[in-house]
């Protein structure tokens, strides 16, 4: 059975317990409880910023953060990380003990408080493909970019309707315009600290 990422890569799916046989999304009450606790959880994770840069700028520099393309952890208790933070999960994991917290909600917690403690992966620290060589590494490893981003095409249309089904609401008045978010662009390249 063929595994996939959908929407952030990390979390993978069996992909025929989400699919149905013409790569629809099944109806929610198709899919068995485990995944589709990690869908629902995911689709609200979309577009979420990336907790290392959260924790850096906070709410009130919120739009230097960048959004997250990454998750790692279980359902709320889930990292949520850009690519140029994902080595300082990866190091945590791998170096500082974060390997002790796989599976539990405590995951996340433990990373954060490593991250607030002003702890950071040392400089040019393991790509993705560096922990891809451990197979005992991170749960979910990340891999199949291009079939995760097949599926983020096939899965655009059907995100409307997952949100009505979880009973998620779209986020009022709080919508960044496309103006803004280029200004939020120029302000990253500009002043982001540094090329971690
Ligand atoms: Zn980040």
């Amino acid at each position: 059975m063929a595994k996939v990422s959908i929407g952030l890569r990390g979390w993978r799916f069996e992909e025929d317990e989400i699919f149905s046989d013409d790569e629809e999304l099944k109806p929610l009450d198709e899919i068995p409880e485990d995944p589709r606790e990690r869908l629902l959880r995911l689709v609200s994770l979309v577009e979420e910023p990336c907790d290392v840069c959260y924790l850096d700028y906070g709410e009130e520099e919120i739009h230097r953060c960048n959004e997250a393309q990454i998750v790692y952890g279980e359902p709320d208790g889930e990292v949520l990380l850009c690519p140029e933070h994902e080595p300082d999960l990866l190091y945590w994991f791998r170096e500082e003990g974060g390997s002790d917290h796989k599976g539990s909600v405590e995951f996340a917690d433990r990373f954060h408080e490593w991250v607030a403690a002003g702890n950071e992966a040392p400089e040019g620290y393991g790509s993705v493909e560096h922990v891809e060589e451990d197979p005992d590494g991170l749960p979910d490893l990340p891999d199949q970019q291009e079939v995760q981003e097949r599926l983020e095409a096939d899965f655009e249309g059907e995100r409307i309707d997952i949100l009505e089904l979880a009973g998620q609401e779209e986020r009022d008045g709080e919508e960044i315009t496309e103006e803004e978010l280029a200004d939020s662009d120029l302000d990253l390249s500009a002043d982001y600290p540094s090329d971690r």
